[in-house]
């Protein structure tokens, strides 16, 4: 990374809750000491939906539970040299995953949309169709981590990560290096 420029940073939710994107909020002031040093590309802190040029870093929020996750993945992984998983969604699947425990019948993704927009108690479908729209993304098996689609870099864990365990990361990476986080930064509350 030339020394002249800031650092390029993309960052993106997939099926993930928008739950660690408002933890890089939580560096608080550390952020703005933090923009000195890089500039956001493709983000929804910028509303940049392509990338505009090459990315030194990109941040991936979520893992993948349908086919347009899989291709905005494979599209970080294509234009960032270096690839984070941010929060145990991205990391793990996280708490989407969930359904991939449901395994009764012989179709367990039909077995899971039936529930949720069928036969749960809370639902109030008259029509009891399934959405089905053709612009809908066909929605996988099961839900993936991010690794089984492509090469992850880093992992931070959490959920939702805390700020102090993304700074210490990106401020490592920033420096050239990275060493490991104090084990007292990692959060699940
Ligand atoms: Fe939301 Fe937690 Fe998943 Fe982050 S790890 S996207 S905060 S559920």
């Amino acid at each position: 990374m030339s020394e002249q420029r800031k650092a390029r940073v993309a960052t993106v939710s997939l099926a993930g809750c928008f739950g660690c994107h408002m933890a890089l909020l939580d560096m608080d002031l550390r952020l703005v000491e933090l923009m000195k040093l890089v500039e956001f590309d493709r983000s929804p802190l910028n509303d940049l939906k392509r990338f505009t040029r090459r990315c030194d870093i990109g941040i991936i929020e979520g893992g993948c539970c349908n086919e347009e996750n899989v291709h905005v993945l494979q599209d970080f992984r294509e234009n960032c040299d270096v690839l984070i998983a941010l929060g145990q969604c991205a990391i793990t699947g996280g708490l989407p995953a969930m359904r991939n425990a449901i395994m009764h019948s012989d179709d367990p993704l039909r077995e899971c949309l039936e529930e949720a927009y069928i036969a749960s108690p809370y639902i109030r479908n008259a029509t009891h169709v399934i959405p089905n729209d053709p612009a809908l993304p066909l929605i996988l098996d099961k839900v993936y981590p991010c690794s089984a689609v492509v090469k992850i870099d880093y992992q931070i864990p959490g959920c939702a990560p805390s700020g102090d365990i993304i700074y210490e990361t990106l401020a490592q990476l920033l420096a050239g290096r990275f060493h490991g986080f104090d084990p007292h930064t990692i959060h699940f509350d």
